[in-house]
């Protein structure tokens, strides 16, 4: 059987619909599967309010943190998504995203670059939350750059004055957020965690499982982390991290499996 626990739509930086991307992954003959937003579950619910029999989903979300300045996913699964405290704390998450952004933007035209919090609205009226990826492409269509990553390494960089710190979240307390609400809490791809002593140390935490499979880890990468789940009893899962974003791996549902054998025990875990 195929499976597919790690997946973005609309609802925070992937590029398809929650339902159109069910499709695809029912087209790909995957039979259970998560999406996993970046800390928002709207699309997680926009599935499970219309259930397809024909492929299971499990609630699902991407939670952002940050450990010695370093960007560390937990991915959330199988959770109660009606629990008060983690409803509450996507909405708090979205909102500070969001003033973060208008903050920015308000920065960039102090310092010099002509755009406006009311132009980024009108250039994304669908955008379910705008972050520094839109202001990219802001700050591209008027011209003072050529492509996103060139705005993130100059005028959007940490270090530049147009820049305002993001709201950060602790590792622990995400994870704490997911077990109350009876969830489970999955360190995602560590390969692209700062330091691989950050994962070590990281993995004291309580988290139940590891992504040993991720578009981004070679096989090499994958025999290392399956060894780490050994040894801190911590069972495997494994995504795409499908986006659909040009150019960026995989560049469809589909293009990277995942067999139920190789999660056998995340599986075990789901049903019981
Ligand atoms: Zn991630
Ligand atoms: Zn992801």
């Amino acid at each position: 059987m195929l499976v597919d626990f790690h997946m973005h739509s609309t609802a925070s930086d992937g590029v398809m619909r929650p339902l159109d991307l069910r499709e695809a992954n029912k087209a790909a003959q995957i039979k259970l599967m998560a999406l996993t937003d970046h800390d928002t579950i709207e699309g997680s619910l926009e599935l499970l309010r219309q259930p397809d029999p024909s492929i299971t989903v499990i609630p699902g979300c991407e939670f952002s943190s940050t450990y010695h300045n370093g960007d560390v996913h937990i991915l959330g699964y199988a959770f109660d998504y009606t629990n008060k405290e983690l409803l509450e704390y996507v909405a708090f998450f979205k909102e500070s995203r969001q003033t973060r952004i208008f903050k920015m933007t308000d920065l960039c035209k102090k310092n010099g670059y002509d755009i406006s919090v009311d132009e980024l609205k009108a250039m994304f009226p669908h955008a379910n939350s705008l972050g520094r990826p839109h202001l990219s492409q802001l700050l591209i269509a008027k011209g003072y750059c050529k492509t996103v990553s060139e705005a993130f390494n100059t005028i959007l960089h940490r270090t530049s004055p147009c820049y305002v710190p993001k709201f950060k979240a602790e590792p622990s307390d995400v994870i704490d957020l997911i077990h109350r609400a009876n969830g489970l809490a999955v360190m995602a791809h560590p390969v692209l965690i700062r330091a691989e002593e950050d994962v070590h140390e990281l993995l004291e935490l309580p988290f139940d499982g590891i992504e040993v499979y991720h578009v981004k880890q070679s096989a090499a990468d994958s025999a290392k982390y399956r060894k780490l789940a050994i040894k801190h009893k911590l069972f495997i899962t494994g995504g795409s991290d499908y986006h659909g974003i040009p150019k960026k791996e995989p560049l469809a549902i589909g293009d990277y499996l995942i067999q139920s054998d190789d999660v056998a025990e995340f599986l075990h875990v789901l049903r019981s």
